[in-house]
């Protein structure tokens, strides 16, 4: 375990706690017994990245599972700078030709640069996250690290002088929502909005639209993955509008409804979405989304919206797109009704009965140069930068082979509908390549296989394995002739299944020996209570009974990630 863990390079990341009235005492996160309960006792002080944050007493405030989310935030926000800085020297050079601008490479962290990043972390608790980016990101003019409780801006202002950036990081004491709203003017606006709240984003997802400048960033954190992943759908349904599917993708299926929320928002405002990067991790999601301006391609992105149908038993999904949209060579947007249903009352497959889920978001969760100058950046980026260097890369090589196409079929789940062992991945993804088609692993789920074939072909191929397995016959003579199951043992083969092992179906990042999924770093692993301050809580012990309902929610959802 130990050997495990230092391959993966987070022994040197320490949380260093000193406690009022204790001796100075240093707590390293790798060891087995390091307890959570440890740094939620009161006046505890935590080293993070460049940050070094003092939490507020009594506080549930810091949970270093969240690190990763920050490690790869502030790499994210860094290439956004970049990129910002880079279009601020192309105007600089157009006004004026002999004009000089300094390379990024050239800025420093933690110096204050005119006309750079205007960031609004919107709910931001001890300010870690907002003091991570004014120390580790250069070009950065001001972040407004905003709570609505006054315990916690309290905790951000002692932290902003602890951490001697006064003169970029703003305590502001607000609601979030007044906070977005209030910076709607276009001079007002920011360039980055984040928002990592306790549980759903949903609510502020229309404040972040509109205060965000053209191509400004949004980073959305969100944490109620039981009801993403479908134990709620009703609840989900009233955050979202959008229902879940209780099925082994729901990870992607998460990331695609809130991307389907969050177009709604911005469509109303004539505001694009694009995805940079949209990540399952853990017990939560993340997702770094470009938001553009202009009507057209916001109304253009209605065809990238659908329903799906989802079977009961076979797990086969089945799209039916609102429409049909496209710009025409003026720019301006075309729509064509689109044809439907997709499949008829039941399963093509197996006949059985159909769940109806969604809508959710069909296109790219990621934009492909963006990522791969992600990982450049991180790549070179000195070993100490990240605590989760690596972890982070080995994710992110994952989501970079990933197909586009949407949502995937599981291993396990393959062979529990066949009655059979679980298939090598190499056998399945050697037999789709041998038909001609393309599969990836999903970086949401460690057996996922993402196929651009059609489903009828999955079926041939686990159709066939059944068969190799001496399953099929054994099955067919015993079984109902009626039963999903047999109908998919018997349905006759479209094409001749080959498990020849394909040169291809080995990804990169395994033949380069990555590791690709990591197991966590230690026991405990996992969300944490809502952000109350001592004060507060003693105020309010109807939230505090939320919180625990909440807290024992998300808990849940580790008994489903065997689903
Ligand atoms: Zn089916």
């Amino acid at each position: 375990m130990i050997s495990y863990l230092s391959r993966i390079r987070v022994n040197f990341f320490l949380i260093r706690t000193s406690i009022l009235n204790r001796r100075l005492s240093t707590i390293d996160i790798n060891d087995e017994d390091y307890s959570l309960s440890t740094i939620m006792t009161d006046n505890v002080q935590v080293q993070e990245g460049k940050a070094n944050i003092r939490l507020p007493e009594g506080a549930v405030f810091y949970n270093p599972a969240q690190v990763f989310n920050r490690d790869l935030s502030v790499a994210c926000l860094r290439l956004a700078s970049k990129y910002h800085h880079e279009n601020e020297c192309k105007k600089i050079k157009k006004n004026d030709p002999n004009a000089t601008c300094i390379s990024f490479d050239q800025l420093s962290a933690g110096v204050r640069q005119e006309n750079g990043l205007k960031i609004a972390e919107a709910l931001s608790a001890t300010g870690l996250r907002s003091i991570r980016y004014a120390r580790e990101i250069p070009g950065i003019d001001t972040i407004y690290a905003n709570d609505i409780d006054a315990g916690a801006v309290e905790s951000i202002k002692q932290n902003i002088e602890l951490n001697d950036v006064k003169n970029l990081v703003q305590a502001s004491h607000d609601d979030a929502m007044n906070l977005l709203y209030s910076h709607r003017k276009i001079d007002d606006q920011f360039h980055v909005v984040d928002l990592d709240p306790y549980g759903t984003p949903a609510q502020f997802l229309d404040g972040a639209v509109q205060c965000i400048k053209k191509n400004g960033v949004l980073c959305i954190t969100a944490t109620d993955m039981a009801s993403l992943c479908g134990n709620n759908p009703h609840s989900c349904y009233s955050k979202y509008g959008s229902i879940p599917l209780h099925q082994p993708f729901c990870h992607e299926f998460a990331l695609r409804m809130i991307l389907y929320t969050l177009h709604m928002q911005a469509a109303r405002y004539d505001r694009i979405i694009e995805p940079l990067l949209c990540m399952s991790i853990d017990f939560y999601v993340r997702l770094f989304v470009r938001i553009g301006y202009g009507s057209a391609k916001a109304q253009s992105q209605l065809g990238d919206i659908a329903t799906v149908y989802n079977c009961v038993y076979c797990t086969s999904f089945f799209f039916q797109p609102y429409g049909q949209a496209s710009l025409d060579e003026r720019g301006n947007a075309k729509f064509k009704y689109a044809h439907g249903p997709p499949v008829g009352t039941n399963c093509s497959h197996c006949a059985s009965n159909l769940r109806v889920g969604g809508p959710i978001w069909l296109g790219p969760l990621f934009d492909p140069s963006f990522l791969n100058e992600l990982i450049t950046s991180i790549e070179q980026a000195p070993e100490d930068s990240y605590a989760y260097r690596d972890r982070m890369l080995s994710m992110l090589y994952v989501v970079k082979e990933e197909l586009p196409n949407p949502l995937y079929f599981d291993n396990a789940k393959l062979a529990r509908v066949m009655h059979t062992h679980i298939p090598q991945n190499k056998l399945i993804k050697s037999a789709l390549l041998n038909a001609g088609y393309r599969v990836s692993t999903s970086h949401a789920r460690q057996d996922s296989i993402k196929t651009n074939a059609p489903h009828h072909i999955i079926w041939d191929i686990m159709r066939a394995f059944a068969e190799q397995s001496s399953t099929k016959r054994a099955a067919t003579e015993r079984l109902n002739t009626d039963s999903p199951y047999y109908r998919l043992l018997t349905k006759p083969s479209t094409i001749q299944v080959d498990f020849t092992e394909h040169p291809e179906w080995e990804s990169e990042a395994r033949k380069n020996k990555l590791i690709r999924f990591m197991g966590n770093p230690h026991a405990r692993w996992g969300p944490l209570g809502k952000a109350v301050t001592k004060k507060r809580r003693s105020n309010d012990d109807t939230d505090s009974i939320q919180n625990k309902k909440q807290t024992k929610s998300d808990e849940d959802l580790s008994t489903e990630e065997n689903l």
